[in-house]
């Protein structure tokens, strides 16, 4: 006798439902994608329990003959394709034929489905992938499945499930998700009689993402969009005082399917990097379309993860994008959040020094919304990559860097404008750490380590061309670990360009024989090792994350530091290159580089108003 049998279908469903269904939310996400591929105008989701009880998503798509509708649950059975090389064009969302033998192998399971053209339809119902009943039925047009006791029949996968709250909260972020993409289709999502979601069909993308990401976040959602010959990048991104814990608002899609890439979320990341705090996410709604034949959607059961056939092209696209839209945005002289200003003049022991490093005001608890009129200033920017026909200015001539600057210098009569700083009176310095400007309209706060530290980090980080560099009087040899050699070897090339000259010198040792010269004067050995440690381990990480970590390391190494005194000259240098930074809102960290205390608020602090 042989030892190796081959397993029969339900078998086999069961297997590959532990790929696709890996919680009722996967199985929401199946039959949602299939009543969308079925063009559905409206899908309706209804659950019982957090769908661990019931799932039941109708739609008032296509349908499906009775034939075709039986087909349906067999294993590999799909309408979307026919050959290999139409995964080359696909439009649709599924193609596996997975989804619907898979689900109805692990619950008990049942279709309603009609065509429009017919006088009646069919309802097929399995348990746990055995047909047990096929019936003629009254019913409306389209298809609707009920999914009841997910794993029944699997104890083990049934006590994977999760509390009532947990899965329902999957479930809403593959409906938002669904939806996003989806501003045509109606979607309306009810658990056990309460109506969670209902999201109106609308006109566009924008419409749908203020529906089901609210006001509050979607106020702060700027367009974004970038063409290239291949390509199309586009989509909604939050200005940077939205500052999320977790990753949970990137919402990623590729030719309208959405999906989890570990690389697109990086690009995104990195273009925040400078303008939001470590371990905090912005919002981004991000819409990559690509010809099909250069992207591999079969690479997951689920579809989650795709294959670019190019993917260095398109994540520096999506990073460059996105930080020219960062940076055409008016950055926030932001909304003070009295309150805890208030309390931190209270809490202060009378009568000790107004501001020492303990008291300072909190800026950041106050680092509030942009005003309204800010916001509008922020044009919707097309922006014009590389490789596409017109190179340079975008088409509606929106201004860009020098010229961008220009205008936000001249919108500072804006309250919450960044104001040209070097024209403004300079008051003094506040505890060798605080620069004081007085402001047509109120009183300017600069951070002056924040501030050094944004200059140095734009200057380094703006490598389009070669760093000068300063030679060292006596080159300085460094011993490394060997985990850490081989990372600096890889930089080496990167490093040049920014100004510093490092060799090999045998074995892990390396020598230094220039600094870039605006780092001049700073210990090339301690600069080194805080740039081995901090930057990015991973190998793969994409080349132009580097001279970013290279150049926030030693901007943090060099700057003039918090508690020191400064010079006019030296106050002279930090206000006007300040004012020709593009970024001046926040420090490379991401905290706040400056804040104004307007008139009207000093006034409400002396209950004059
Ligand atoms: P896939 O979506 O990968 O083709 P599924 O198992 O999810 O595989 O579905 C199998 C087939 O059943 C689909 O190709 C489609 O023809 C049909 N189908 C599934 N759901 C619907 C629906 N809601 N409306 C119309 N047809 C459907
Ligand atoms: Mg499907």
């Amino acid at each position: 006798m042989t030892k190796i049998t081959i397993l029969p279908d339900i078998l086999c469903n069961q297997i590959a439902a532990g790929e696709v269904v890996e919680r009722p939310a996967a199985v929401v996400k199946e039959l949602m994608e299939n009543s969308i591929d079925a063009g559905g105008g409206k899908i309706t989701l209804t659950l019982v329990q957090g769908g661990r009880k019931e799932i039941r998503v109708a739609d008032d798509g296509s349908g499906m003959s009775p034939d075709d509708a039986l087909l349906a649950l067999e294993r590999h059975a799909t309408s979307k394709i026919r050959a290999i090389e139409d995964l080359q064009s696909i439009r649709s969302l599924g193609f596996r034929g997975e989804a619907l033998p898979s689900i109805a192998a692990v619950s008990r399971f049942e279709m309603v489905t009609r065509e429009a053209e017919s006088l009646s339809g069919v309802a097929i119902r399995l348990e746990g992938g055995v047909l047990k009943n096929v019936r003629e039925t009254g019913c409306s047009a389209g298809t609707a499945v009920t999914v009841r006791d997910l794993f029944y029949n699997i104890p083990a996968r049934r006590k994977f499930l999760r509390s009532v709250d947990n899965e329902l909260s999957h479930i809403s972020d593959q409906v938002m998700r669904l939806a996003l993409a989806c501003p045509d289709v109606h979607f309306r999502v009810v658990h056990q009689d309460r109506q969670l979601y209902d999201f109106p069909q609308v006109k566009d993308r924008t419409e749908r993402a203020g529906q089901v990401l609210g006001p509050g976040i979607s106020s702060k959602l700027q367009p974004f969009s970038a063409e290239t010959q291949h390509y199309r990048i586009h989509g909604l991104m939050s200005t940077p005082d939205v500052q999320r814990p977790g990753a949970g608002h990137l919402f990623s899609y590729v030719n309208g399917r959405a999906v989890w890439d570990r690389l697109l979320n990086r690009a995104i990341l990195s273009s925040y990097e400078t303008v939001i705090a470590r371990g905090k996410y912005p919002v981004v709604v991000l819409f990559v379309e690509i010809p099909p034949a250069l992207v591999d959607v079969n690479v997951h059961p689920t579809k989650r993860e795709i294959r670019f056939r190019n993917p260095g092209e398109i994540m520096e696209a999506v990073r460059e994008t996105l930080r020219r839209t960062l940076e055409g945005s008016v950055m926030p002289g932001k909304v003070i959040d009295l309150g805890s200003f208030i309390q931190a003049q209270r809490e202060r022991t009378f009568p000790g020094h107004p501001f020492t490093r303990e008291t300072q005001i909190p800026i950041g608890a106050g680092f509030g919304p942009l005003s309204r009129t800010t916001r509008d200033v922020v044009p919707a920017e097309t922006v014009t990559l590389p490789g596409s026909a017109a190179e340079g200015l975008s088409p509606d001539g929106v201004p860009k860097t020098e010229e961008g600057l220009q205008r936000q210098t001249e919108s500072s009569l804006v309250p919450g404008a960044q104001p040209a700083f070097s024209r403004l009176p300079y008051l003094g310095q506040l505890a060798e750490s605080y620069l004081l400007l007085e402001a047509q309209d109120g009183l300017i706060i600069i951070d002056q380590h924040a501030a050094h530290e944004r200059i140095i980090y734009d200057r380094l980080s703006s490598v389009s061309s070669k760093e000068p560099s300063q030679r060292l009087v006596k080159s300085v040899v460094v011993e490394l670990l060997p985990r850490e050699a081989a990372k600096l070897r890889r930089w080496l090339g990167t490093l040049q360009n920014l100004g510093l000259e490092v060799e090999p010198f045998g074995g892990d040792a390396f020598v230094v024989h220039s600094v870039p010269a605006i780092l001049d004067g700073c210990s090339p050995e301690a600069l080194l090792r805080d740039l081995l440690e901090g930057a990015s381990e991973d190998e793969r990480a994409p080349q132009w994350s580097l001279p970013y970590e290279v150049a926030k390391t030693a901007a943090c190494h060099r700057a003039i530091r918090a508690n020191q005194r400064l010079l006019g000259d030296e106050v002279r240098y930090l206000l006007e290159t300040l004012d020709q930074t593009q970024i001046a809102a926040t420090c490379p960290h991401g905290r706040p580089l400056w804040f104004k205390l307007t008139h009207d608020e000093i006034a409400r602090l002396f209950h004059r108003t």
